[in-house]
């Protein structure tokens, strides 16, 4: 735990910016028609390469983590994470969970490999509990990206919160934790 954050890597960016225009287009063609299917085919592809891209890189994080760190604690979110109001939201969540999913089972496999511990947690309020005091902040939804103790005050990064609350559910307490890096 060292507060790092993983970004997608600009060419993973490129390539799902690739999909959703393509995507766009293909809604622009006459069903079956000639254009239609040329843009369907390089829609395939550009799907086909998204997800070699993200495996690949999937695996990469894995021996990477898995290398430096001794303990995966990682956050039950299935459930949780499904239930949402709107359809566009729901099929925008449901997609991302989708490839948690395979980063989840990419990860697992890579620490137990090495032996290292891996632990599963119930996702139960970690993202609304405090990690300093306990208290928690019902109000917070998916779009805030701040966590703000309505009790004591303390303010972090969500998921940075939502990380050392797991972490503190394990019995593990940071020897020194700053938040202002
Ligand atoms: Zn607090």
């Amino acid at each position: 735990m060292d507060g790092r954050f993983l970004e997608n890597p600009r060419p993973l960016e490129r390539s799902l910016e690739g999909v959703r225009l393509l995507q766009r287009t293909l809604s622009r063609k006459r069903f079956l028609s000639g254009n239609w299917f040329k843009t369907k085919t390089r829609l395939a592809k550009e799907h086909e390469h998204l997800k070699d891209f993200r495996r690949d890189l999937f695996f990469k994080v894995g021996a990477l983590l898995s290398q430096e760190y001794d303990l995966l604690v990682l956050e039950d979110l299935g459930v949780q994470g499904l239930i949402q109001s709107g359809t566009k939201k729901r099929r925008r969540l449901r997609l991302h969970d989708s490839s948690f999913s395979e980063l989840r089972a990419v990860l697992e496999w890579g620490f137990r490999k090495r032996g290292k511990l891996v632990l599963p947690l119930p996702a139960f309020n970690t993202s609304r509990e405090c990690f300093l005091c306990g208290g928690i902040n019902k109000g917070l939804t998916l779009e805030d990206r701040v966590f703000l103790c309505p009790r004591c005050g303390f303010s972090l990064d969500r998921d940075l919160n939502a990380s050392l609350v797991l972490l503190k559910r394990v019995g593990w307490v940071p020897p020194f934790w700053c938040a202002c890096g």
